[in-house]
């Protein structure tokens, strides 16, 4: 559980995004701080075209900011080269998306395993670690399995064990309950939160989803660039 006394683990310091256009530059993000300790999670709401997949792509190292200034762990990922970064957000970060992403042809355990290959071969350890998440999210007996032989909830249990496999400290998901029926989504959401915090990782979750917001600990909402507290969910604002 984080204490006041736990340091930041992701620090966002008044980060600015711009878009260039054959106009004047497009201002998505006007000044967006925040900061997250180990062990929390935030749920990022907002309109369509608020900025949230923006911000997302930010906080994974897949966009630089303007300006402003992001850390991980003490480290700020856009001094460092593109060779590095990549390591960088491959040993740090997990990413969920709306869609699954498997890859059709290869069965769950290898695309679980698919995180290890990008920088060299997995190992029995590492088939050992995949194999016992997918144990923990339900799927033991389903290895073998290719992605069109399961559920939609089940395809998106193994993008989740697809993130986790190597122990990221930041979880990031975009709509991670989007394509799934109330039910599926429910029970996908609650795992994806039992996992975070059994890892002791950050969550950050890009939804529009108030069923999915409400599950986390914390709400802001994108407004004209900036983030702000959400109105209480489930009821009116005005
Ligand atoms: P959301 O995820 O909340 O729907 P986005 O972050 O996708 O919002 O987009 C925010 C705004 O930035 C939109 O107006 C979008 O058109 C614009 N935008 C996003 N990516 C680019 C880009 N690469 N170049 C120019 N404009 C972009």
């Amino acid at each position: 559980m984080a204490s006041s006394a736990t340091p930041a683990e992701l620090v966002v310091e008044n980060v600015v995004k711009e878009y260039l256009t054959p106009t004047e530059p497009l201002r998505v993000l006007a000044g967006v701080s925040f900061s997250l300790r180990r062990g929390e999670n935030l749920a990022i709401l907002g309109p369509s075209g608020s900025g949230k997949s923006t911000l997302l792509s930010i906080l994974g190292t897949l966009e630089p900011p303007t300006s402003g200034r992001l850390t991980l762990s003490r480290e700020n990922p856009f001094q460092l080269a593109e060779a590095d970064l990549a390591e960088f957000r491959l040993e740090n970060i997990g990413f969920v998306f709306q869609e699954h992403h498997l890859l059709p042809q290869c069965t769950v355990l290898e695309n679980v395993l698919v995180p290890f290959l990008a920088d060299g071969v997995a190992t029995t350890d590492d088939q050992h670690r995949a194999a016992e998440l997918l144990g923990r999210v339900g799927l033991a007996q389903r290895l073998r399995h290719r992605p069109a032989e399961l559920s939609g909830g089940e395809r998106q249990r193994v993008a989740i064990a697809r993130a986790l496999v190597r122990e990221p400290t930041l979880i990031l998901a975009d709509e991670p309950t989007g394509n799934l029926d109330r039910s599926t989504a429910e029970s996908v959401g609650r795992l994806l939160l039992e996992l975070q915090a059994e890892r002791n990782a950050i969550l950050v979750v890009v939804t529009h989803s108030e069923p999915l917001a409400k599950l986390l600990s914390r709400r802001m909402e994108l407004d004209s660039g900036r983030l702000v507290p959400t109105g209480p969910i489930g009821f009116p604002t005005a």
